[in-house]
């Protein structure tokens, strides 16, 4: 019998290198295909054998995860961590381990093409061409807003917020103002920018761009209260999770013309259902959850999952532990 330690790859294929560098030091179990997977019984049995998890976008409850008794790590493929039940994992000593920095830029860019993309009204004017409707001068009616020099306010000043507020000052000579629970004068330092109460920068922002991770505090952060602090020519754009934002208000006041627009990469319920409102609407630019999908920076982020469930399962400190300090070992 192998006494490698076996690890289960879900939802994510990994490149033939990654397999190969995991496959010469574990027993690999290759779920990636796997629709459904937590209904799937094959998956169940391979839980009983499992030392590792590699993969994303699951919720692995405690239920699930009972069935797995020798665990030792679960290695996500994204830096948020809202589908583990992060006390239960720790109280199991098992790590998790995530993937930050190696996504921020990508995921940066993405917020970005957001706040361009709403701001001038790319994906509708596009559109507009492909169906042979640029029949003449584009007038008023089609203008967009300008983002260069505008306020940028972002809420979740991190490792991705700060990366969107450089590209803001640096590249577009905006204002940058920022919330976050604790103040960070290194920011502020770099990219000059002011530290506000939340309902402060929401209503002084041109652009509010959303980069807290979701948990029991940032749920539903963002309600009709909140659109009507931002009011008529701000444009919200979230690349944090679906949940952080109560997205029937949000619905609301942009039908409504509470707010201008919106740009957004994550939805309450993803895939985003065809006959959502927001598949539909023209102040609204929807992009699928591609925060981090390039090739470049995917395969970093799969990279570093591998080498993060190698760490541990050799008994070494892996480089990005999410749960580390709360261990019990
Ligand atoms: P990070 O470096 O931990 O930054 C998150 C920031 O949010 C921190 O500065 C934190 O500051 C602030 N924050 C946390 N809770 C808050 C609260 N209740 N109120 C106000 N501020 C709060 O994380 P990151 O690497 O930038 O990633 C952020 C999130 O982006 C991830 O958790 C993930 O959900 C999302 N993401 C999405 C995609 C995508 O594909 N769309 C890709 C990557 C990441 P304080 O602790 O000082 O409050």
């Amino acid at each position: 019998m192998s006494s490698k330690k076996t690890v289960i790859v879900y939802q994510r294929a990994l490149k033939p290198a990654l397999q190969e560098r995991l496959e010469r030091e574990c027993h690999v179990l290759d779920f990636s295909q796997t629709t459904d997977l937590t209904r799937n019984s094959e998956f169940h049995k391979a839980l009983s054998q499992a030392h590792g998890l590699i993969g994303s976008s699951v919720n692995l409850t405690p239920e699930l995860l009972d069935q797995a008794p020798n665990l030792e790590v679960v290695s996500s493929i994204s830096v948020g961590v809202d589908n583990y039940d992060i006390d239960y994992l720790s109280k199991r000593g098992i790590v998790l381990c995530h993937t930050p920095d190696v996504l921020t830029e990508t995921t940066a860019d993405t917020a970005f093409l957001l706040i361009l993309a709403s701001a001038r009204r790319a994906v509708e004017m596009a559109e507009m061409v492909k169906k042979g409707e640029w029949t003449g001068g584009v007038a008023e009616p089609h203008f967009g807003v300008d983002v260069q020099g505008k306020k940028l306010g972002i809420v979740g000043m991190g490792r991705i917020g700060a990366a969107i507020a450089r590209r803001g000052k640096f590249g577009f000579n905006m204002s940058v103002s920022y919330h976050n629970r604790s103040r960070h004068e290194d920011f502020e330092r770099e990219l000059c920018a002011d530290w506000k109460a939340l309902d402060d920068l929401l209503h002084d922002s041109d652009f509010v761009c959303v980069t807290v991770p979701l948990s029991d505090a940032t749920r539903h952060m963002f309600g009709k209260r909140e659109f009507e602090l931002m009011g008529k020519d701000t444009i919200f754009v979230n690349i944090a999770r679906g949940g952080v934002v109560d997205e029937p208000a949000m619905i609301e006041a942009l039908k409504n013309n509470t707010i201008r627009a919106a740009g957004l990469d994550v939805f309450d319920v993803e895939p985003l259902p065809a006959d959502s409102p927001l598949a539909h609407m023209d102040n609204v630019v929807a992009l699928p959850h591609i925060g981090s999908a390039t090739h470049e920076t995917r395969y970093a982020m799969a990279e570093l999952a591998v080498e993060n469930a190698l760490a541990v399962l050799k008994g070494e400190k892996p480089r990005a532990p999410y749960n580390w300090d709360a261990l019990k070992r």
